[in-house]
C-alpha cells in the first residue's frame, strides 16, 4: 500500500489527532529528503518509541545561505515514499514552501550560545533557519518523539536547548550516525562527489577517529588538533571550516592541555564542491 502523504497543516494535525483518540503516540523524524539508510534508521527508532511514526520531507530554504546548495538539493518524493513505506513510517508530510512559510511570515527563532561556533560560524544564519523551521515542525506534528541524527551533532544540541527553552512537549532522542562500510558517514549530499572525491571522503572519518585515539592516549587537544588539519589537508580536502575537541553538552572548546572528561571531535571540510561534516565522540 502506498504511504500516505499530507501536505497541509491541517490534514496532518487531522491524522494526528485520529491516532491519539485512539490511544496512539506519534513519533516524527524531519528530514530534507534525498532519503538513504541514515534517515531511515531514525524512523525505526521512532517506531521503537511510538505507536506511529511520521516523517517530514521538506527541503527548508530559509538554512540555506545565499551561495549553498538549495536549489540543487537532491529531491526525488516518490522514491522516498516507498523507502519510509517499508521502513515502516504510517504517514509522510510534505509541505510546500507556501505551506511553511505564508506570505506574512515574520517570525524567526533564534538560539544563542550553542549555535555560535562551528557550523554557526562557518554558515551564518544556517541555525536560525533550522531553529524555525524544527520549531514549526514540532508544533504542526505535535509528536510525543521527535528523532534526530547524532551526524548533524551541533544541530541536535541546537534542538534539545530550543525544547527546553521553548517548553515544547516532546522527548528529543539522538539517535547514532550510519556509515558506509569504509566509514564515510551517509549523506544526502554524497551524491554530489565525483567518484575519485568518493574515494577520498573516508579520510574524514579516520582522521577523527584517529584524533579520538590519540587524545585517549594523552596527547593534547591542541596537538591533535593540529596534526588533524594537516592530515586532512594532505587527504585532498580543501577548505577545512574546522576540527576540533569539544565538550559533548556545551559544545565548549576544550584543551589545549589533554582531555581529561567526555569529548566529541567534530570537522567540516569541503572536497571539490561538497563540504562534508562528521564528529565522533565517547
Ligand atoms: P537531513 O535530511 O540531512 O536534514 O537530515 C534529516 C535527519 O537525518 C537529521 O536528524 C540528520 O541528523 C539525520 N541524518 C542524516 N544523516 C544521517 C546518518 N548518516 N545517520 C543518522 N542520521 C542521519
Amino acid at each position: 500500500m502506498p504511504l500516505p502523504v499530507v501536505r497541509t497543516v491541517a490534514d496532518l494535525r487531522a491524522q494526528v489527532r485520529a491516532w491519539r483518540a485512539s490511544g496512539l503516540s506519534v513519533g516524527f523524524v524531519p528530514t530534507m529528503g534525498a532519503l538513504h539508510e541514515g534517515h531511515l534508521s531514525l524512523v525505526r527508532v521512532a517506531r521503537g518509541k511510538a505507536d506511529r511514526a511520521v516523517a517530514s520531507v521538506f527541503v527548508n530554504p530559509t538554512q540555506f545561505g545565499p551561495n549553498e546548495d538549495f536549489d540543487a538539493y537532491p529531491r526525488d518524493e516518490a522514491r522516498d515514499a516507498e523507502l519510509l513505506e517499508a521502513a515502516g513510517c504510517h504517514l509522510l508530510y510534505a509541505p510546500a514552501v507556501a505551506e511553511m512559510y505564508p506570505q506574512g511570515a515574520s517570525t524567526t527563532v533564534t538560539v544563542s550560545g550553542v549555535t555560535d561556533p562551528l557550523e554557526g560560524a562557518a554558515r551564518p544564519g544556517h541555525f536560525a533557519g533550522v531553529a524555525t523551521v524544527v520549531t514549526k515542525l514540532l508544533n504542526q506534528c505535535g509528536p510525543d518523539v521527535a528523532v534526530f541524527g547524532q551526524k548533524d551533532f551541533q544541530q541536535l544540541a541546537v534542538i534539545r536547548r530550543l525544547v527546553a527553552d521553548l517548553d515544547i512537549p516532546a522527548e528529543i532522542v539522538g539517535a547514532p550516525t550510519m556509515r558506509a562500510d569504509d566509514g564515510l558517514a551517509l549523506s544526502s549530499r554524497n551524491a554530489y562527489l565525483t567518484p575519485e572525491e568518493r574515494a577520498q571522503a573516508p579520510a574524514l572519518h579516520q582522521v577523527l577517529q584517529a584524533l579520538l585515539q590519540s587524545l585517549r592516549d594523552g596527547e593534547s587537544v591542541a596537538a591533535v588538533e593540529s596534526l588533524a588539519l594537516d592530515a586532512l589537508a594532505r587527504a585532498g580536502f580543501q577548505k577545512i571550516d574546522y576540527v576540533e575537541v569539544r565538550h559533548p553538552a556545551t559544545l565548549e572548546r576544550l584543551g589545549p592541555g589533554p582531555a581529561t572528561g567526555p569529548v566529541r571531535v567534530l570537522a567540516a571540510a569541503r572536497l571539490g564542491r561538497t563540504r562534508l561534516i562528521d564528529n565522533v565522540g565517547d
